[in-house]
């Protein structure tokens, strides 16, 4: 069996989703004299799910701007290039290489999107990342499979064996479903300013600050 598996959401928690669709939104006005307010208020209409907040910026870009999206997500890359936008407790989380646990990434969103924003999060890169359209807590009850000597594992996302499960995310909500048990441990990690470190957590769930509080 092997040690511990830590998965990890990345909006919101290994990534600062809000800096960095700032600087987005700078740039577009900057250069495509996009209104800030009438786009951030337009995103409702490109995200498919409240629960799964799957927002599709390219095809928000494409129905909104009188540019290429290519020509704007190339402007971005090089406006940004070089950038990273995660947090820096889960930059210092990563950067110990985590001893016997095994760090993943699960994230709910747009493919082409989530992966675009991976590149502005250079620590995350040797991470295993998996991308879904489903509440996450719904898709951990669904592959997390437990031997009869309580080694958990997660379906696709990890091929060993786990005494531990770990699940830090921001989102409250991806906790309702998740049935509490022994070895799995659940956090929320609570972001200043975000609109959901103001909701209170299931009570199975232990509030963190920073991601190096889960150690
Ligand atoms: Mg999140």
């Amino acid at each position: 069996m092997a040690g511990r598996l830590v998965i990890l959401d990345f909006d919101g928690t290994v990534f600062d989703t809000y800096a960095f669709y700032g600087d987005i939104l700078k740039l577009l006005h900057a250069r495509y004299q996009v209104n800030s307010y009438r786009f951030l208020q337009q995103i409702d209409r490109y995200t498919t799910t409240d629960d799964g907040g799957t927002y599709d910026f390219f095809g928000h870009v494409r129905a909104t701007l009188p540019l290429p999206a290519e020509r704007i997500t190339a402007d971005i890359k090089i406006a940004l290039a070089g950038r990273n936008y995660v947090y820096a407790d889960a930059a210092r989380f990563l950067a110990d290489g985590g001893g016997d646990a095994t760090r993943t990434v699960l994230t709910v969103g747009e493919p082409s999107w989530q992966a675009f924003k991976f590149e502005f999060a250079a620590p995350i890169q040797p991470l295993t990342k998996l991308i879904i359209q489903v509440n996450k807590g719904d898709y951990l009850m669904r592959h997390l499979s437990v031997r009869p000597d309580g080694a958990m594992t997660v379906g696709p996302l990890a091929a060993d064996y786990y005494r531990e499960v770990s699940l830090v995310d921001d989102k409250t909500t991806t906790f309702e479903k998740v049935k509490p048990r022994a070895g799995l441990k659940l956090f929320r990690i609570k972001r200043p300013g975000e609109k959901y470190a103001l909701l209170p957590a299931p009570s199975h769930v232990r509030d963190i600050a920073h991601l190096t509080d889960i150690a």
